[in-house]
């Protein structure tokens, strides 16, 4: 089959990572939009091919080829339009892991405006702040998990304002319109609108996962699918009739890296699982049912994985499987390894951007670095000067934007100048992350910025010590972060649940630290250890240092 991919790559095969790196190219027509370019292609060139296989908990599923997927998506373009949904109307996206995600999403794309996915996890006062920075018109959500109640006490408590409530779900909930019967009642075609949105329009805003503050609005424009081919045919290797499944809420930019523009362009069909909660075992049952060819999970995923017994189920299907979003444990790696003779592939990046370092095919990984930078960025690391560091010193990472902003990476903050003026300035994007680079030019992650530690003059990365502990049994996940010490400024601390069948004791600790002392440099090794019963996450599952670091901050104040 005569393939979409070529119309917008320079060439698809390369030789090497440094082939790759230096020639690849990729080719942006004119006022390219996803769902008149990709979609529509593939409905009239292969109506039948499939485009998404869903299934939930309840034993439900659905298997959406391109034909309906343009039907749907033009049905639900119909539908905003009649709602006075116009170009650069932003709608807000709570569908956790409904196919009608994709409905929605396509829906807007054809008419221009802007969806803002978020998570089903928010409380009223989540909804409220995004509400308001973002001025939202319009939400479309589930109707389980207290979301619609959120929503109707988050417009109660804003005075009325004018917000437009759909529903999907079969409740004829008051003040709420129904999603999917009206989707049955829009006429099949839609007509493309004569303000068409062009190249520099907004997509897609995303909120940040909040791991360091409150969550950023961060936007793409409508070039930023394209970018994606990197994210999917060369960092989660998808391939032609391959289906693919990363692990995301449709309300995280992860789902997007995973669940549609890449992988679509690069001829996979997307997997999504709209699972009620995460369970490890439910999810190997689905990986061997429907022949997962290549796999995407956060290294949290991974860690549940590897606890259960792999081996009883059969994964021959998984070609490949990669990870990302939180730096991968060497641990984990292995393990993984043992049970599938799978070598996983990490990779970097940020909602702010599409993968930027990572391991590709062409690459032998090295348990624990990121990988070498992506194609379609200038990466540098850079120490506090701006100016670059040398190999094997740490520095942060920063995209280089002399040329221009370079395809997909983001536009800037939404409605905030500010912000985006305290990352990317002097031509660079600083990531906020540190990270430094080996011989052979791979990546090692060292931790955020603002979670480097520095005690009597070392600077320590939490990531490293963080992985010397979790190689103790007794730890089950931890947190290393500086603790306020008179002396030496700050000392390392560890915050750490412990696993099954161990008690906190003073004995204990003095075996994990001796432990950290041997497996790595002994100046690393925390010198203070809390044990807890969990750490504090994002709703997204990260780690966030800083809760922690403020706790004690507040503490050491109150001595
Ligand atoms: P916020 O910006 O609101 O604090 P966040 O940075 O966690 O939240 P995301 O954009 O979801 O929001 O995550 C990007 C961040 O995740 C990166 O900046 C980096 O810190 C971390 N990350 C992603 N991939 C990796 C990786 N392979 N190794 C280590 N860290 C990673
Ligand atoms: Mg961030």
């Amino acid at each position: 089959m005569a393939s979409i991919l070529e119309k917008f790559v320079n060439r698809t095969e390369f030789e090497s990572y440094e082939d790759f790196k230096e020639n690849f190219k990729i080719i942006v027509p004119e006022n390219f939009n996803f769902a008149y370019d990709v979609v529509d292609w593939y409905a009239k060139k292969h109506p039948q091919k499939e485009a998404l296989v869903w299934c939930n908990d309840n034993g439900e599923e659905r298997i959406i080829n391109f034909k309906e997927m343009k039907e749907y998506s033009e049905r639900a373009a119909n539908f905003f339009k009649e709602c006075g949904i116009k170009k650069g109307d932003r709608v807000m996206l709570t569908l956790k892991g409904r196919y009608d995600f994709w409905f929605s999403l396509l829906g807007l794309h054809r008419i221009g405006a802007i969806a803002i996915p978020a998570t089903h996890m928010l409380k009223e006062k989540d909804i409220i702040y995004r509400i308001k920075k973002a001025d939202i018109k319009m939400v479309v959500c589930i109707a389980e998990d207290g979301v619609p109640d959120c929503f109707d006490k988050a417009q109660e408590e804003m005075g009325d304002i004018p917000l437009l409530k759909v529903i999907v779900g079969d409740e004829d909930r008051p003040g709420w319109i129904n999603f999917r019967e009206k989707l049955e009642e829009m006429p099949k075609n839609f007509k493309k609108p004569e303000e068409y949105p062009s190249d520099e329009d907004i997509l897609l805003v995303y909120f940040s996962s909040g791991t360091t503050g409150m969550p950023k609005m961060i936007k793409h424009d409508h070039t930023y699918p394209l970018a994606h081919i990197v994210t999917a045919k060369y960092w989660q290797n998808v391939r032609e009739d391959g289906l693919h499944y990363t692990v995301a809420d449709t309300g995280w930019a992860k789902s997007v890296w995973g669940g549609i523009y890449g992988q679509w362009i690069c001829g996979s069909a997307v997997f999504a699982y709209d699972y009620d909660r995460f369970n490890p075992i439910n999810m190997l049952e689905k990986l061997e049912k429907y022949d997962i060819t290549t796999f995407c999970a956060p290294p949290t995923v991974y860690r549940f994985l590897i606890k259960e017994d792999i081996s009883k189920y059969d994964l021959s299907s998984i070609e490949y499987a990669v990870t990302a979003g939180e730096p991968l444990n060497p641990e984990v790696f292995h393990k993984f390894y043992e049970q599938t003779g799978l070598k996983l592939m990490e990779g970097y990046g940020q909602t702010e951007s599409v993968v930027s370092i990572a391991n590709f095919p062409w690459m032998e990984p090295k348990p624990g670095s990121m990988g070498k930078p992506a194609p379609l960025y200038d990466i540098e690391l850079v120490d506090n000067n701006g100016d670059p560091v040398d190999v094997g010193e740490e520095g942060e990472i920063v995209i280089d934007t002399s040329k221009g902003k370079p395809l997909g990476l983001f536009g800037g903050y939404y409605r905030d100048e500010d912000k985006t003026k305290e990352v990317w300035y002097n031509n660079k994007y600083h990531t906020g992350d540190t990270a430094w680079m080996d011989e052979d030019g791979y990546f090692w992650f060292v931790g955020r910025t603002d979670d480097i530690i520095k005690s009597s003059g070392y600077r320590i990365g939490p990531f490293e010590v963080e992985s010397a502990l979790i190689s103790h049994p007794a730890v089950l996940e931890c947190a290393v972060t500086g603790y306020p010490d008179p002396i030496r400024g700050q000392v390392v601390k560890a915050t750490i649940v412990l696993a099954r069948g161990y008690e906190p004791s003073e004995e204990l600790k003095k075996e994990i630290q001796d432990h950290v002392k041997r497996v790595t440099a002994p100046y690393k090794y925390p010198r203070v250890i809390e044990f807890v019963d969990e750490l504090p996450k994002t709703i997204s599952g990260k780690i966030r240092r800083v809760e922690i670091r403020e706790r004690d901050m507040k503490r050491a104040g109150e001595q």
